[in-house]
Protein backbone atom coordinates (compact mmCIF):
# COMPACT_ATOMS: atom_id res chain seq x y z
CA UNK A 1 0.00 0.00 0.00
CA UNK A 2 2.70 2.68 0.95
CA UNK A 3 4.45 1.62 -1.95
CA UNK A 4 1.57 2.38 -4.29
CA UNK A 5 0.69 5.80 -2.52
CA UNK A 6 4.96 6.56 -3.07
CA UNK A 7 4.53 5.83 -6.87
CA UNK A 8 1.29 8.02 -7.31
CA UNK A 9 3.25 10.87 -5.35
CA UNK A 10 6.17 11.10 -7.23
CA UNK A 11 3.78 10.52 -10.38
CA UNK A 12 2.68 14.31 -10.44
CA UNK A 13 3.04 17.50 -8.93
CA UNK A 14 0.89 20.42 -9.03
CA UNK A 15 0.32 23.81 -6.64
CA UNK A 16 -2.14 24.38 -4.46
CA UNK A 17 -4.16 26.80 -6.48
CA UNK A 18 -4.89 24.44 -9.21
CA UNK A 19 -5.26 21.38 -7.18
CA UNK A 20 -8.09 23.28 -5.32
CA UNK A 21 -9.07 24.57 -8.97
CA UNK A 22 -9.40 20.62 -9.68
CA UNK A 23 -12.47 20.77 -7.11
CA UNK A 24 -14.13 23.67 -8.83
CA UNK A 25 -13.77 21.78 -12.12
CA UNK A 26 -15.05 18.18 -10.45
CA UNK A 27 -18.09 20.58 -9.12
CA UNK A 28 -19.23 21.90 -12.33
CA UNK A 29 -18.60 18.34 -14.10
CA UNK A 30 -20.57 16.14 -11.61
CA UNK A 31 -23.17 19.62 -12.21
CA UNK A 32 -23.05 19.29 -15.91
CA UNK A 33 -23.50 15.17 -15.48
CA UNK A 34 -26.65 15.60 -12.86
CA UNK A 35 -28.21 18.12 -15.98
CA UNK A 36 -27.04 15.64 -18.57
CA UNK A 37 -28.54 12.86 -16.49
CA UNK A 38 -32.02 14.56 -15.58
CA UNK A 39 -31.75 15.52 -19.67
CA UNK A 40 -32.54 11.99 -20.55
CA UNK A 41 -34.61 10.60 -17.65
CA UNK A 42 -37.18 13.41 -18.35
CA UNK A 43 -40.40 12.60 -17.61
CA UNK A 44 -41.67 13.54 -20.12
CA UNK A 45 -39.68 11.44 -22.43
CA UNK A 46 -41.70 8.94 -21.10
CA UNK A 47 -44.91 10.78 -21.57
CA UNK A 48 -44.44 11.55 -25.63
CA UNK A 49 -43.14 7.98 -26.31
CA UNK A 50 -46.38 6.69 -24.52
CA UNK A 51 -48.09 8.77 -26.40
CA UNK A 52 -46.42 7.98 -29.82
CA UNK A 53 -47.42 4.68 -28.94
CA UNK A 54 -51.07 5.26 -28.38
CA UNK A 55 -51.14 7.45 -31.51
CA UNK A 56 -49.44 4.35 -33.77
CA UNK A 57 -52.12 2.06 -32.62
CA UNK A 58 -55.26 4.63 -33.51
CA UNK A 59 -53.47 4.92 -36.86
CA UNK A 60 -53.69 0.95 -37.01
CA UNK A 61 -57.50 1.15 -35.90
CA UNK A 62 -57.69 3.69 -38.30
CA UNK A 63 -56.80 1.78 -41.55
CA UNK A 64 -59.27 -1.19 -40.23
CA UNK A 65 -61.68 1.17 -39.60
CA UNK A 66 -61.19 2.75 -43.39
CA UNK A 67 -61.60 -1.44 -44.80
CA UNK A 68 -64.51 -2.53 -42.78
CA UNK A 69 -66.09 0.45 -44.30
CA UNK A 70 -64.93 -0.36 -48.14
CA UNK A 71 -66.04 -3.62 -47.53
CA UNK A 72 -69.48 -2.64 -46.31
CA UNK A 73 -69.83 -0.44 -48.82
CA UNK A 74 -69.00 -3.31 -51.51
CA UNK A 75 -71.77 -5.22 -49.81
CA UNK A 76 -74.09 -2.60 -50.14
CA UNK A 77 -73.19 -2.10 -54.05
CA UNK A 78 -73.85 -6.00 -54.52
CA UNK A 79 -77.41 -5.81 -52.11
CA UNK A 80 -78.26 -3.01 -54.93
CA UNK A 81 -76.95 -4.84 -58.20
CA UNK A 82 -78.34 -8.30 -56.39
CA UNK A 83 -81.92 -6.10 -55.82
CA UNK A 84 -82.07 -4.86 -59.17
CA UNK A 85 -82.90 -7.47 -61.47
CA UNK A 86 -85.42 -8.64 -59.01
CA UNK A 87 -87.27 -5.28 -59.24
CA UNK A 88 -87.12 -5.05 -62.83
CA UNK A 89 -88.73 -8.36 -63.10
CA UNK A 90 -91.63 -7.81 -61.13
CA UNK A 91 -92.03 -4.44 -62.63
CA UNK A 92 -92.28 -6.14 -66.36
CA UNK A 93 -94.78 -8.53 -64.55
CA UNK A 94 -96.80 -6.42 -63.10
CA UNK A 95 -97.07 -4.38 -66.30
CA UNK A 96 -97.66 -7.40 -68.19
CA UNK A 97 -100.60 -8.81 -65.48
CA UNK A 98 -102.04 -5.29 -65.65
CA UNK A 99 -101.91 -4.70 -69.46
CA UNK A 100 -103.51 -7.81 -70.24
CA UNK A 101 -101.20 -8.95 -72.41
CA UNK A 102 -100.90 -13.21 -71.40
CA UNK A 103 -104.36 -14.47 -72.02
CA UNK A 104 -103.01 -17.99 -71.01
CA UNK A 105 -104.67 -18.55 -67.89
CA UNK A 106 -101.95 -21.16 -66.89
CA UNK A 107 -99.66 -18.38 -67.96
CA UNK A 108 -100.83 -15.67 -66.16
CA UNK A 109 -101.56 -17.69 -62.75
CA UNK A 110 -98.07 -18.49 -62.68
CA UNK A 111 -96.91 -14.80 -63.32
CA UNK A 112 -99.25 -13.80 -60.07
CA UNK A 113 -97.82 -16.35 -57.93
CA UNK A 114 -94.17 -15.58 -59.48
CA UNK A 115 -95.00 -11.89 -58.55
CA UNK A 116 -95.38 -13.05 -54.71
CA UNK A 117 -92.05 -14.78 -55.16
CA UNK A 118 -90.21 -11.97 -56.35
CA UNK A 119 -92.52 -9.47 -53.50
CA UNK A 120 -90.47 -11.95 -50.88
CA UNK A 121 -87.33 -11.89 -52.28
CA UNK A 122 -86.97 -8.39 -52.83
CA UNK A 123 -87.88 -7.77 -48.92
CA UNK A 124 -85.41 -10.24 -48.43
CA UNK A 125 -82.84 -8.61 -50.09
CA UNK A 126 -83.73 -4.95 -48.88
CA UNK A 127 -83.92 -6.37 -45.39
CA UNK A 128 -80.08 -7.72 -45.76
CA UNK A 129 -79.22 -4.12 -47.65
CA UNK A 130 -80.41 -2.06 -44.58
CA UNK A 131 -78.64 -4.39 -42.53
CA UNK A 132 -75.31 -3.60 -44.29
CA UNK A 133 -76.43 0.07 -44.46
CA UNK A 134 -77.17 0.01 -40.80
CA UNK A 135 -73.78 -1.89 -40.05
CA UNK A 136 -72.10 1.03 -42.70
CA UNK A 137 -73.54 3.84 -40.34
CA UNK A 138 -72.20 2.14 -37.39
CA UNK A 139 -68.92 1.92 -38.59
CA UNK A 140 -68.80 5.29 -40.22
CA UNK A 141 -69.50 6.36 -36.59
CA UNK A 142 -67.37 4.44 -34.92
CA UNK A 143 -64.27 5.83 -37.50
CA UNK A 144 -65.51 9.66 -36.55
CA UNK A 145 -64.90 8.61 -32.82
CA UNK A 146 -61.39 7.45 -33.69
CA UNK A 147 -60.78 10.17 -35.87
CA UNK A 148 -62.06 12.33 -32.75
CA UNK A 149 -59.54 10.22 -30.38
CA UNK A 150 -56.72 10.87 -33.11
CA UNK A 151 -57.09 14.59 -33.23
CA UNK A 152 -57.33 14.57 -29.44
CA UNK A 153 -53.75 12.62 -29.34
CA UNK A 154 -52.03 14.97 -31.97
CA UNK A 155 -52.93 17.77 -29.79
CA UNK A 156 -51.51 16.17 -26.59
CA UNK A 157 -48.65 15.35 -28.39
CA UNK A 158 -47.51 18.76 -30.04
CA UNK A 159 -48.10 20.05 -26.16
CA UNK A 160 -46.22 17.15 -24.88
CA UNK A 161 -43.66 17.69 -27.17
CA UNK A 162 -43.44 21.11 -26.61
CA UNK A 163 -43.06 21.10 -23.08
CA UNK A 164 -40.21 18.72 -23.44
CA UNK A 165 -38.69 20.99 -25.75
CA UNK A 166 -38.81 23.62 -23.32
CA UNK A 167 -37.37 21.83 -20.57
CA UNK A 168 -34.88 20.49 -22.41
CA UNK A 169 -33.80 24.32 -23.76
CA UNK A 170 -33.92 25.10 -20.12
CA UNK A 171 -31.32 22.30 -19.49
CA UNK A 172 -29.38 23.20 -22.61
CA UNK A 173 -29.09 26.42 -21.70
CA UNK A 174 -28.19 25.73 -17.72
CA UNK A 175 -25.32 22.91 -19.40
CA UNK A 176 -24.26 26.00 -21.61
CA UNK A 177 -23.03 28.11 -18.71
CA UNK A 178 -21.41 25.43 -17.10
CA UNK A 179 -19.26 24.37 -20.46
CA UNK A 180 -18.44 28.09 -20.30
CA UNK A 181 -17.25 27.81 -16.82
CA UNK A 182 -15.08 24.52 -17.28
CA UNK A 183 -13.78 26.12 -20.39
CA UNK A 184 -12.46 29.11 -18.21
CA UNK A 185 -11.31 26.56 -14.98
CA UNK A 186 -9.59 24.04 -17.45
CA UNK A 187 -6.90 25.63 -18.84
CA UNK A 188 -5.76 26.53 -15.34
CA UNK A 189 -5.12 23.04 -14.62
CA UNK A 190 -1.66 21.51 -15.35
CA UNK A 191 -2.19 19.31 -18.36
CA UNK A 192 -0.86 16.15 -16.90
CA UNK A 193 -3.17 16.42 -13.72
CA UNK A 194 -6.26 17.48 -15.92
CA UNK A 195 -5.53 14.18 -17.82
CA UNK A 196 -5.06 11.83 -14.72
CA UNK A 197 -8.50 13.47 -13.71
CA UNK A 198 -10.20 12.41 -17.01
CA UNK A 199 -8.93 9.20 -17.07
CA UNK A 200 -9.61 8.56 -13.43
CA UNK A 201 -13.61 10.06 -13.90
CA UNK A 202 -13.89 7.79 -17.10
CA UNK A 203 -13.65 4.78 -14.34
CA UNK A 204 -15.45 6.57 -11.52
CA UNK A 205 -18.38 7.69 -12.64
CA UNK A 206 -17.32 10.86 -13.31
CA UNK A 207 -15.52 11.65 -10.52
CA UNK A 208 -11.97 11.71 -10.62
CA UNK A 209 -10.98 14.28 -7.76
CA UNK A 210 -12.52 14.43 -4.44
CA UNK A 211 -11.57 16.89 -1.33
CA UNK A 212 -10.19 15.59 2.24
CA UNK A 213 -13.19 16.29 4.59
CA UNK A 214 -13.16 15.55 8.17
CA UNK A 215 -10.77 12.84 7.12
CA UNK A 216 -12.49 11.27 4.98
CA UNK A 217 -12.39 11.02 1.04
CA UNK A 218 -15.64 12.57 -0.35
CA UNK A 219 -14.86 10.34 -3.41
CA UNK A 220 -15.70 6.35 -2.13
CA UNK A 221 -16.49 8.15 1.50
CA UNK A 222 -14.62 6.26 3.07
CA UNK A 223 -12.40 7.39 6.22
CA UNK A 224 -8.29 7.45 5.47
CA UNK A 225 -6.73 5.42 7.57
CA UNK A 226 -4.47 6.53 10.01
CA UNK A 227 -0.92 5.99 8.42
CA UNK A 228 -2.17 7.45 5.08
CA UNK A 229 -3.32 10.25 7.26
CA UNK A 230 0.45 10.86 8.61
CA UNK A 231 1.75 10.25 5.26
CA UNK A 232 -0.72 12.82 3.68
CA UNK A 233 -0.07 15.15 6.47
CA UNK A 234 3.43 15.15 5.78
CA UNK A 235 3.38 15.19 2.01
CA UNK A 236 4.13 18.71 0.28
CA UNK A 237 1.28 20.96 -0.78
CA UNK A 238 2.00 20.61 -4.45
CA UNK A 239 2.11 16.86 -4.33
CA UNK A 240 -0.71 15.13 -5.95
CA UNK A 241 -2.48 12.83 -3.11
CA UNK A 242 -4.57 9.95 -4.32
CA UNK A 243 -6.80 7.98 -2.15
CA UNK A 244 -5.95 4.41 -1.09
CA UNK A 245 -9.28 2.83 -1.44
CA UNK A 246 -10.97 4.16 -4.18
CA UNK A 247 -7.66 6.02 -6.27
CA UNK A 248 -9.27 9.39 -6.56
CA UNK A 249 -7.07 12.58 -6.85
CA UNK A 250 -7.74 13.94 -3.00
CA UNK A 251 -7.82 17.34 -2.74
CA UNK A 252 -6.64 19.38 0.90
CA UNK A 253 -8.54 22.10 1.73
CA UNK A 254 -8.64 23.51 5.52
CA UNK A 255 -11.94 21.26 6.19
CA UNK A 256 -9.21 18.03 5.85
CA UNK A 257 -8.85 17.17 9.32
CA UNK A 258 -5.03 16.78 8.45
CA UNK A 259 -2.41 17.81 11.11
CA UNK A 260 0.17 19.93 8.47
CA UNK A 261 -1.96 20.18 5.06
CA UNK A 262 0.02 23.46 4.69
CA UNK A 263 -3.69 25.39 4.20
ZN1 LIG B 1 -11.74 7.44 -2.01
Amino acid sequence: MRSRLSRRVRAIRADKSAQLRLLDLQTVDTTLAQLNHRRQTLPLHAAVTKLQTERAALASDLVAADTAISDLELDQAKAENDLEPVRERLRRNQVRIADGTVADPKALSSMVEEVGHLKRRISDLEDAELEVMEQLEAAAESRERLRTRIADVDDNLARTIAERDQQLGELELEMGGLRAERAEIAPLIPGDLLSLYDKIGANHGGVGAAEIRQRRCTGCQLEINAADLRAFSAAAEDEVLRCEECGRILIRTPQSGLAHSGL
